[in-house]
This record gives C-alpha cells, sequence and structure tokens, in this order.
C-alpha cells in the first residue's frame, strides 16, 4: 500500500478494469478437479488462479504432535515462482507463513476437528497466478476442496477484501489498486453465523471509511458464499446424475 496520488485508478466513476466501486472481478469456482487428493477446488478470481488440494484426515506424525481430543488442520500456503512478474524465489517466507496460519485459523472455527482425534487434515494452498486478493481467494478455494473432501464443517468460510483508492471506499482490489490504493481490508466470514473469522487491515481508514469498507467486504463474502453453495450444489448433482450413491462410490 504505497497510496501513490500519482496512479489514476478512477476514471469517470470507473476502475481501472471498468468495474463499479461495489462490484466484485469475475470468479470462477470449480471442486473435484484433482483426483489423487481427498477433496479440491481451482479458483479464478479476476486474474488470480488457485489450485487446492485437501488430504486427511490421516494419523499425525511425530506422535508427539497428536493431540487426543482433535484433529490438526494444517495449512500450506504457497505463491508459485511463476504467480507474479518477476520469479518469486520458490519456498516459504514470512508473508506465506503470515498468510498459512490465518487461514489455518479461520477454516478451523468451522472443520470439525473433534471428530478426529490425533490426525491431520492438510490443505495445500497453490497460488498459480496472482493479482491481488489471494489469501481471499485461497481461503475461499480451501473451504471448497474441504467440503469436496466430505471434510464435516459447520458452514463454509467465505472471503473477499475490500479497501481504499483514490480516496473512495472499494470493494475487490486488484494488483494494481492494491499497489496504489491506500488500504486492503481482507476480511473472513463464517456466513450462518455472520461471524467474522479474519480481518486484516494493511494502511489507513477513518473511522467512516471503515464501516464503510467492512460492510462491502461483508456483502462481497455473502456474494462469495452464494457462489460457492451453487458451486458445490452442482458438483452434487452430477455426482448423483452420473450414479456416484447407486455405485457407492
Ligand atoms: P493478497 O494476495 O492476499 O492481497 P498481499 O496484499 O500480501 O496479499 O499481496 C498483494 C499482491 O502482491 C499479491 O496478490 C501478488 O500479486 C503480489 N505479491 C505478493 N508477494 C509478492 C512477491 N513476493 N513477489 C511479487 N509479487 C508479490
Amino acid at each position: 500500500m504505497s497510496g501513490n496520488g500519482d496512479v489514476v485508478l478512477i476514471k469517470d466513476g470507473k476502475r481501472l478494469d471498468g468495474r463499479d466501486f461495489d462490484e466484485l472481478r469475475d470468479i470462477k469456482m470449480e471442486v473435484s478437479v484433482l483426483e489423487r487428493a481427498a477433496g479440491s477446488a481451482y479458483v479464478e478470481w479476476g486474474k488470480n488462479k488457485v489450485m487446492v488440494g485437501v488430504y486427511g484426515p490421516r494419523e499425525l506424525h511425530p506422535k508427539f504432535l497428536q493431540d487426543p481430543t482433535k484433529a490438526m488442520l494444517r495449512c500450506v500456503y504457497n505463491l508459485a515462482p511463476f504467480s507474479v512478474d518477476d520469479r518469486k524465489k520458490p519456498g516459504p517466507d514470512r508473508r506465506s507463513v503470515e498468510i498459512s496460519k490465518v487461514t489455518s485459523e479461520a477454516l478451523s472455527s468451522v472443520v470439525m476437528l473433534e471428530r478426529f482425534p490425533n490426525t491431520v487434515v492438510d490443505v495445500f494452498i497453490e497460488i498459480l497466478q496472482a493479482d491481488a486478493g489471494t489469501r481471499c481467494a485461497g481461503l475461499t478455494a480451501a473451504s471448497l476442496a474441504l467440503a469436496d473432501a466430505g471434510i464435516p464443517m459447520k458452514d463454509l468460510i467465505a472471503s473477499c477484501s475490500a479497501g481504499k483508492i483514490q480516496g473512495q471506499v472499494v470493494v475487490d482490489l486488484m494488483k494494481e489498486e492494491d499497489n496504489f490504493g491506500e488500504c486492503d481490508l481482507p476480511m473472513a466470514i463464517i456466513p450462518k453465523k455472520g461471524e467474522v473469522v479474519l480481518l486484516q487491515m494493511d494502511g489507513k481508514l477513518s473511522r467512516d471509511e471503515f464501516k464503510d469498507a467492512y460492510k462491502l467486504a461483508y456483502d462481497g463474502c455473502m456474494k462469495i458464499y452464494d457462489l460457492q453453495r451453487k458451486t458445490l450444489m452442482d458438483s452434487m448433482k452430477k455426482f448423483v446424475g452420473e450414479g456416484g450413491i447407486e455405485n457407492g462410490d
């Protein structure tokens, strides 16, 4: 967030990509895209491309990490070297460790971990192409992949960001807006309860701007939730249509 006032991000009341202030980027979601993972999801969100694979629950090793009261939910968020303009050095860094941690905490609030003592559920989030908002896209896809794996959950997690560009509060920042805007506010919620499980802020907002950004992000999360449910319902219909239940697959 540089807040560089010289860069034009709004022209004639529209954003650089022609969006209105409260408009999300185009989003596509798909589940069961990987054969070998227990559950998987692929999400395209604007220019972001995110693949998630879920494994488990399976016995956790080394054994001293096991918890007899619940499973561990372990997330790895990885930005691929080819996902950004300049090749990113492969491997974990401070940013990816932070995103893995907040993602894992948000997902742990809905997965019924107490049903699988001594085990681990692994969630691998691979950002194939990044254009800002990847933690929201990653969380949204991870939640779909967990549901696709049939892991019991109280609800999905839906995620979306809002922020401020050129003095205007807007939803779902893309890369130029993230780079040259004044603030980014990623959020994740448990939609049925309306509970916020992730809220971060990079930049500055006044109290009133914060209220507006909070509402835009929250409404964005609810739109994402509708898309997630539709994606899962379509996948279920396809599965039943292909005789999946009768075959005992
Ligand atoms: P988010 O992707 O959740 O918005 P950030 O605000 O940290 O997370 O990053 C914003 C964007 O900056 C990313 O989506 C990506 O396009 C870019 N970015 C992040 N890390 C790097 C990096 N190491 N090299 C190049 N670009 C990066």
